[in-house]
């Protein structure tokens, strides 16, 4: 990724992407001080871009990191790239970390750094995948309590855990993982929401006590609701996977993608997840739902 053409924006300018470049003894780096944001781009426009800017600033704050811009600024840049690098179906990806000034835990005195790339980009799954649906494994590792780490953000730290889940999956032959909470509970796959659908029709999805309540996660709540399906927040136990009969995942990179089993737990692509797939793709492109 770090070879193309076209323009980053780094710190308030517009740097060639081969030059965006950081110090080996950035803080960020060594002691995973930097939150970033996952955004889509659809139609030339990106997505419920203010939802996401917020939720940057407010893992940023988590972190005590002040940010050197407004969210009106992060907003702006954030169009200016995509308009600039020509993106019209793709992602952007703001990241904002602490600088190379001071190599100690301690890093109050550094510098916050802010960028934001963006590039053309189609399915996060394979897209014969996203019809059949993905297989995933239950993760040896588990989301981290609460009370251990800033859960609900983006901060980079948090995602040690689901690289090594979804390393694991793929070398065992799935495309994904279940990552359970610190209680056993059923939580999330590597970057997206989980979501089931009961033989009633109901839909049942964890209560995002410890790990990310994700923007697509909220958009489809409120797409199935408006459709009269009934959403069940709840704790969701891994013995309770056998009596679902669908399953799905949300995330702005993985949109509505349906989930054929979890290791011996199978589930069919049923009616309801294409209809809400549809349905959050007429969304995301300002169409008109069938
Ligand atoms: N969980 C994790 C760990 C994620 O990385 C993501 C992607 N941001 C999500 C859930 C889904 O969040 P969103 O719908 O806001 O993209």
């Amino acid at each position: 990724y770090d070879k193309r053409s076209g323009k980053i924006w780094f710190n308030g300018e517009l740097v060639d992407w081969a030059d965006a470049k950081i110090h080996v003894l950035n803080h960020g780096l060594h002691y995973a001080s930097c939150v970033f944001e996952g955004e889509r781009v659809y139609d030339n426009s990106i997505f419920k871009l203010e939802e996401h800017t917020s939720r940057l600033f407010y893992s940023a704050k988590r972190m005590g990191i002040k940010i050197p811009y407004t969210e009106e600024e992060i907003n702006l840049a954030s169009k200016k790239i995509i308009s600039v690098q020509g993106v019209k179906d793709g992602y952007v990806r703001p990241t904002i970390w602490r600088g190379s000034e001071m190599m100690a835990i301690s890093a109050q005195q550094t510098k916050i750094h802010v960028a934001i790339a963006t590039w053309e980009w189609g399915s996060y799954f394979d897209p014969k995948l996203k019809i059949e649906g993905i297989k995933l494994n239950i993760s040896n590792w588990r989301r981290p309590a609460p009370n251990t780490i800033p859960w609900d953000t983006k901060a980079s730290g948090l995602y040690m855990i689901c690289t090594l889940s979804k390393h694991e999956a793929e070398q065992q032959g799935y495309t994904d993982s279940l990552m359970l909470d610190h209680e056993g509970n059923v939580a999330e796959a590597t970057g997206a929401n989980i979501f089931f659908k009961d033989k009633n029709g109901e839909i049942h999805t964890p209560i995002p006590d410890s790990f990310l309540d994700g923007i697509t996660r909220r958009t489809v709540i409120e797409i199935a609701k408006s459709k009269g399906i009934k959403v069940n927040e709840r704790k969701i136990a891994p013995a309770e996977l056998s009596n679902f009969v669908g399953c799905f995942l949300t995330g702005t990179a993985a949109e509505v993608t349906p989930v054929s089993c979890i290791a011996e737990n199978k589930f069919k692509v049923c009616e309801t997840i294409i209809d809400l797939n549809e349905s959050y793709q007429a969304l995301v492109r300002k169409r008109k739902a069938a």
